[in-house]
């Protein structure tokens, strides 16, 4: 055993060696370090008998090296026909956008600098004006996203209080986010109302008590209900709330502006009504970046302000930067900024013009068999569940789909399986894409297990 210790490489003959010329040195140095004391343990617990040859353990280095010095966070092709593709980053930005954002992103800004005064400003101001003028509502406050607004709200007003809601409307929106859990972990006492599928007004008015505080409406988001079902509209329970004394509070979910033809209720019709509080997140159906958007009463957003919890859920600047810009777009009706709303409203002609002209190109430079056919794509996010939109794919002949689809994915091409044939929903690929495409098929064509 001390033998084979002994034959273990030294660190600086390492560091020297000519195929690890190009590593920083010090990070090379850890890696190696870790990498020698994991031989060793190994070794000393009997679990290794000789060492790798020097190349193989030179090698095995760098693909560590390579692997950590690489960004993992890389772009990838959306061929699944899911817009709102939560575990592929939701929306997605016009280059017209961003190319705006990165020229402020290099200088100083006023982000909390109010320049006509000279003094310390707000970071919400920048878009208050924006939201008012979009909802004509009297003040708007952003944050994070929508699940820190629905924190806020009910740590601010319900804390230790009871929060009526429908037991029709405890959902879960996916990542084991649970709007019943938030509530209580944010110090609010859940009352919940009626039953799964009905839920009367008179069940919100007799649960109301002296401990109450609110009464919440949620939207169903990535689910509905069908048949005998009943559900209070937000009008009434705001009339109710104001009976009362209470707090009405709508958390929307998608926040749906305008731009798509769906049944959605639209945030510039429930702004109409002027509820006390609403609140949607900034990357679903409205389209742009990862926040919480929350719009109502004066008085009680700047009790909102007003909670320390705020600089914990507060939004970032690149964030805001963002989301500045994409209600702008909302605001001057320049919605083709806004490419969640573009591709959901490109029509199956279109769609399938843009299949046909990628379809050619894969017959010219890929040996494989094709065929264009009809598919139906999903706004996706957890949002409009029973809407579908008509679209066109390119379905793929390959053996083995399983291995076929798991190479595409290593390769940046998220596709989906149907019928054991690889499909290519055309909704989110763009033009710029269809390259990159064939080159991707090109190569995994190429490797022996894939076909
Ligand atoms: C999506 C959703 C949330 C959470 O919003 P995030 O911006 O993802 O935090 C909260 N409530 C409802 C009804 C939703 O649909």
């Amino acid at each position: 055993m001390q033998q084979l210790l002994s034959l273990l490489p030294k660190i600086d003959q390492i560091l020297q060696a000519p195929q690890l010329s190009h590593c920083n040195k010090g990070l090379l140095k850890k890696l190696a370090q870790q990498y020698l004391q994991h031989l060793r343990e190994q070794i000393l617990t009997h679990q290794l008998h000789s060492i790798p040859p020097y190349k193989d353990l030179l090698q095995t280095l760098k693909e560590q090296y390579h692997h950590i010095t690489s960004p993992s966070l890389i772009p990838l092709i959306n061929a699944t026909g899911v817009v709102l593709q939560t575990n592929l980053g939701r929306s997605v930005f016009s280059q017209n956008i961003i190319a705006k954002i990165a020229q402020n992103l290099s200088e100083y800004s006023n982000l909390e600098y109010d320049i006509t005064q000279g003094k310390r400003g707000e970071r919400y101001e920048h878009i208050k004006a924006i939201i008012c003028a979009l909802f004509d509502c009297e003040d708007a406050l952003v944050l994070n996203n929508n699940a820190a607004a629905l924190m806020l709200i009910i740590n601010t007003f319900a804390k230790n209080k009871e929060v009526i809601i429908s037991r029709g409307e405890l959902v879960e929106i996916g990542g084991s986010f649970r709007i019943p859990e938030v509530i209580k972990e944010s110090g609010g006492i859940l009352h919940e109302v009626g039953a799964t599928n009905k839920t009367h007004l008179k069940d919100y008015e007799e649960a109301i008590n002296e401990e109450s505080a609110m009464i919440i409406k949620v939207h169903q988001s990535n689910f509905a209900q069908i048949g005998f079902t009943q559900s209070i509209d937000y009008k009434e329970l705001q009339k109710l709330a104001q009976q009362y004394h209470l707090i009405d509070y709508y958390d929307v979910g998608s926040g749906y502006i305008k731009g798509i033809k769906c049944n959605e209720p639209s945030l510039l019709e429930i702004a109409k009504n002027h509820p006390s509080l609403v609140s949607f997140s900034g990357d679903k159906l409205l389209g742009g970046t990862q926040a919480g958007i929350v719009f109502g009463k004066k008085a009680l957003i700047e009790k909102l302000k007003k909670n320390h919890l705020l600089r914990a859920l507060r939004i970032d600047k690149i964030s805001l930067m963002f989301l500045q810009e994409t209600l702008l777009a909302y605001l001057k009706d320049e919605l083709s900024l806004i490419p969640t709303l573009s591709m959901l409203n490109q029509t199956p002609k279109e769609l399938l013009q843009k299949a046909q002209i990628l379809q050619a190109q894969l017959q010219r430079h890929c040996n494989l068999q094709t065929q264009i056919i009809p598919t139906s794509s999903k706004a996706g996010g957890g949002s409009l569940p029973l809407l579908d939109f008509p679209s066109y794919g390119i379905s793929l002949q390959v053996s083995h789909a399983q291995d076929f689809c798991a190479t595409l994915r290593q390769k940046g091409l998220i596709s989906r399986i149907h019928q054991d044939k690889i499909l290519l929903d055309m909704r989110c690929i763009q033009e710029r894409h269809f390259d990159k495409i064939v080159e991707i098929l090109k190569e995994t064509l190429k490797s022996p297990t894939a076909i």
